[in-house]
């Protein structure tokens, strides 16, 4: 792998193929959106140095690390590759989560592995089903050091018309402090190891049935039928800075795409970014994913106030490397995510500058109503005002497909899930202490 380390960055001062993207954990908070709406739309091992903390979980590793497990129990070099393949076949293209399915491994290797292994997927604390099918997952992560008490992030699954879109999670809170992100006023835990991201696809086509011999839930939104796949589409936009974490979403990009497993496209892969301009090459050259750009702003004052990386990495950069982005073309198009914020980047001043920004860029712009949290600064701009914008963009050529946002009723910002699961420990450690007051009576 050519992939070098990527710059850790802890500067905390301050589609798809074939249509718009979802945006599921920002798609929120506003009413039904009119008529032609929004689009507006190291690796740290999964066979980690957890000998001590009993099994090691195998699910989301890489071929190497499996080689490496199966080293590890003594398996002979002549026969490692043929193991490999039948455990990457039963792990990602069938979804096996027990070793005693491998019907065509032998008993002996197989209880083997179950004494070291498992197939454990991160653990699901908080699933919340929308009336309109979105899915969202609070998942918590097994520790990955003796410091780490137990990660806990976020993924949402979006069911449309003939695909399903599965928003995932780089990072444990972000480095980045956006102003009117949630998850920027989160401290960065730590990164995710490529296991765990490729483990949040695991935990949706587990409960999606989108494995074979899978159960879809019965609620008929959720695509399926022959040959059609739950979740056909991932989008890295859940909590972090994906190419703050190069290395583990590079790996991760690897396992989903692999034609032997989960067999995902790269054109159904897109990987967003709040404007990492060192980055955004390598990922075009050594992933070949769809990218987005979290633009918000269409000069460098008001970009350097809501984004606050673009102090070092300015817009006319972020162009620069989108026009060198390796793969860009009228076939695919870089995605510009532009979040609608009230009085702050809403005016039809705002929108004609954006289109003059992008012009000759093989671009695609998302208009993203703001979701609101508690404590946040900013309001989503109204409908009327969002409808003006998205005439002007829809005028200059963009599409802007009609998107009504999704999973209202269980959604919040991005983040937010979360901190609920934070609220109610609160609140249970909270009555814990009370009844040992009580006690002490
Ligand atoms: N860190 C990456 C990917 C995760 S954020 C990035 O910034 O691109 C994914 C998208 O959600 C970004 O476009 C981000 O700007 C947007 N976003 C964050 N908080 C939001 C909110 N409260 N309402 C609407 N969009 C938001
Ligand atoms: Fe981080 Fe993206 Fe949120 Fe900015 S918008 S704080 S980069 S997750």
């Amino acid at each position: 792998m050519t992939r070098a380390n990527s710059e850790l960055n802890y500067e905390s001062s301050s589609s798809s193929l074939d249509g718009p993207l979802p945006h599921p954990m920002r798609q929120l908070g506003v009413g039904r959106l009119g008529p032609r709406v929004l689009e507006a739309r190291a690796m740290t091992p999964a066979v980690s140095a957890a000998e001590d903390r009993g099994p090691v979980r195998l699910a989301g590793a890489a071929r190497a690390e499996l080689a490496c497990a199966l080293t590890d129990l003594g398996v002979a070099d002549r026969e490692r590759n043929m193991r490999v393949s039948q455990l990457w076949h039963w792990i990602y293209h069938r979804g096996a989560r027990d070793f005693s399915a491998m019907r065509n491994i032998a008993r002996p290797l197989l209880d083997r592995l179950a004494e070291r292994h498992n197939l454990a997927r991160p653990e699901i604390v908080a699933e919340q089903v929308s009336a309109d099918g979105t899915r969202k997952w609070l998942l918590r992560l097994p520790p990955v050091d003796a410091r780490d008490k137990g990660a806990e992030i976020e993924c949402v699954y979006i069911p449309e018309s003939g695909r399903g879109t599965l928003c995932v999670s780089s990072q444990v809170g972000c480095t980045l402090n956006c102003s009117f992100c949630h998850t920027g006023t989160m401290p960065l835990v730590r990164n995710l190891t490529a296991a765990e991201i490729v483990g949040q696809v695991l935990v949706a086509r587990d409960r999606l049935g989108d494995f074979p011999g899978g159960v879809a839930p019965t609620d008929g939104l959720v695509p399926s039928g022959e040959g059609v796949r739950a979740v056909s589409n991932i989008v890295f936009m859940g909590m972090g800075e994906p190419l703050y974490n190069f290395e583990a979403v590079g790996d991760a990009i690897a396992v989903l795409t692999d034609g032997d497993g989960l067999s995902l496209s790269r054109r159904r892969i897109t990987v967003s970014t709040s404007g990492v301009v060192p980055e955004m090459s390598r990922l075009g050259a050594e992933c070949g994913t769809m990218l987005a750009v979290s633009l918000h702003a269409t000069n460098n004052p008001l970009r350097d106030r809501l984004v606050p990386l673009n102090r070092k990495y300015p817009i006319e950069q972020l162009l620069q490397a989108c026009r060198d982005y390796p793969g860009a073309s009228n076939a695919r198009r870089i995605t510009f995510e532009y979040v609608m914020l009230k009085g702050v980047n809403d005016t039809p001043a705002e929108a004609k500058a954006l289109v003059r920004l992008l012009k000759g860029l093989p671009a695609k712009i998302n208009l993203i109503p703001f979701n609101p949290w508690p404590g946040s600064n900013f309001e989503c701009s109204d409908w009327e005002t969002i409808e003006r914008f998205s005439e002007i963009v829809f005028n200059a050529g963009y599409a802007s497909p009609v998107r009504t946002p999704r999973g209202r009723d269980i959604l919040a910002a991005c983040g937010q899930l979360k901190s609920e699961s934070e609220k109610l420990r609160a609140r249970a450690r909270m009555m814990l202490e009370e009844s040992l007051v009580v006690g002490q009576d």
